[in-house]
Order: C-alpha cells, then structure tokens, then sequence
C-alpha cells in the first residue's frame, strides 16, 4: 500500500484523520511528533556564521522594517508550501489550487472546493505560530518591524499576535458572501456544514497550504454546500484565489506603509507571484531614485 499523508497527524497511525463534524476542533498540534512538523521542510544546509552576521547587520540598521512572508515561513508549523524541492505541494501532486473564474462558474467546483476544506478543517485550523512567526511579533513589539504582509492565508501571523499586518491574500478564517459582501467566521460554516451533512463521510489526504485536501470526486457528489443566510447569495472563502486580483486599496494602502519603511526584508517566499514581488520591485525602483 503506497505511503499517503493523512488529513490529521494526531496519531502515529497515517489513516486516522480528524472528524470535520466536530465543529470546534480541539488543537491537535501538541500532539504531533516533531518529525510531522518538518515534514514540509525543504533540506537546508546550516546558516553559516557570516551569513547570519549579514542578516544580524541588516534588521540592526533597520529602522524601520517591512517585511513580506510567505507559505516558507509555515512549513516549521506542518503547513505544506507550494514550491519547494521535494516536499512543495507542485513537487508531491499534480493539484493546483483553485483558480478564481472556475469557483464563481462552476456550482460542482464549489462542492467540490467546500467538501475538500470542509475535511481539511479540523487540522488546518489547528496549525500554531512557529518561532519565525514569534520573532516577527517581538520585532514589532520592540519598535523595529514597522508592517508585515504576509501572502499566507493561514492566520498564524494574526495567532502569533501581529497588529500591523496585511493579508495580501486574505485568510481562510473568514468567509464572505458575493452576493451582499457580509464576512463571517469559517468556525461559523463548518457549524452549518457539519448541520447539513451530519452522515457524510470521506477519506481524505494530503492537505494543501490553502487547507484543502485530496478526495475522490464520487465522494464529493451527496456534500450539501449551504449558502448566505442574509441574501441566499455564494460563500467564498475569503481568499484571493489564483487568478483574481488583490484589492486596489489594499494594494495602495501597502505602498503607503513601504514608503513609510526604510529597509525591506523576505522571508519564506520565492517571490514568484507578482501580487507580492511587486512591492520589492517599488521599493529598489524607491531606492534607485533616493538621492543618497
Ligand atoms: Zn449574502
């Protein structure tokens, strides 16, 4: 039988995955074995004592620092990234997180989206703040991060306590309606999906960074996807999904905080979206024209 990852590492046993009807998970990550923490990992060889003084150097200089995070920063918290060698989700699978056009076209896209998260839940929001995460928090306690963007939708910036953030993407904690704009709790509709589907069951594997998980599509078929209780309309997580564009004010408001800012630091992102590299290219362009 081929090794598979289960949706929930709480026990040794790979098969057993946390019960999505249980719409107030218990957090499981205490329970992980320290070897399921990295298993997103990439391998990395050892910081070397120069590089580390570069880095030291740098964030010491900084008055005040901006920094753009990415999924690297959680694969320590067990949440998969989607590019690196070997263990990245484009690596491991052949699955691609959900573009925006086919969510808002397609009724089957959305079950299908919703009866995957819906499994993927439970662990998924589980997931705690690492170190790296802390560190960023102490930065801006002690005055020296002045705004973080994060392209994560996984809340463990806002777990860890962060107050100047900006989720570039959104989060998978909220949900919003298309039809009237409402924003609710995710906790909230895994409540009404667990009310709507109370004998549904699926096996599922393989968690994503956006918390959905692989099942097969037969599966998919009897889950009931409730709508908004305002106005009937779509409920879309909160999420900039590939394809869609991130707000404009959001944007524009970002710029502001970066030309507020005085030295950029990255962490845990190749960059290779434009909604985030885009802001290291306004800041070398910012710097270029400085006349010091
Ligand atoms: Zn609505």
């Amino acid at each position: 039988m081929p090794r598979s990852r289960s949706v929930c590492y709480v026990k040794s046993d790979e098969t057993t995955a946390a019960d999505p009807h249980s719409a107030h998970s218990t957090c499981q990550v205490g329970l992980l074995s320290p070897c399921r923490c990295v298993e997103f990992c990439p391998p990395c060889s050892t910081t070397d004592a120069h590089s580390l003084e570069l880095l030291q150097d740098f964030v010491s200089r900084a008055r005040r620092l901006f920094v753009i995070t990415g999924a690297g920063l959680s694969t320590e918290s067990g949440i998969p990234d989607y590019r690196s060698e070997g263990v990245g989700l484009y690596a491991r699978t052949d699955r691609r997180p959900m573009q925006h056009a086919e969510f808002i076209r397609s009724a089957k896209s959305r079950q299908r989206y919703w009866a995957r998260n819906f499994l993927g839940w439970p662990q998924f929001s589980s997931h705690q703040p690492n170190s790296a995460h802390k560190t960023l928090r102490r930065w801006e306690e002690r005055g020296k991060l002045h705004w973080l963007v994060t392209q994560n939708v996984d809340a463990l910036h806002s777990k860890a306590g962060q107050k100047g953030l900006t989720e570039l993407h959104g989060c998978t904690h909220r949900v919003t309606c298309l039809g009237c704009g409402a924003i609710s709790a995710r906790e909230e509709l895994q409540a009404r999906f667990v009310a709507l589907n109370p004998e549904w069951r699926a096996q599922a594997g393989g968690v994503a960074p956006d918390g959905d998980v692989f099942i097969e599509d037969e599966q998919v078929q009897t889950f009931r996807v409730p709508s908004c209780e305002n106005c009937g309309g779509i409920l879309k997580p909160e999420v900039t999904f590939f394809g869609d564009t991130v707000n404009r004010e959001t944007v524009q408001f970002v710029h502001d905080r970066l030309s507020e800012s005085d030295a950029v630091l990255v962490v845990g992102s190749s960059l290779q979206v434009y909604s985030g590299y885009r802001f290291l290219m306004a800041a070398v362009i910012e710097k270029c024209q400085s006349p010091s």
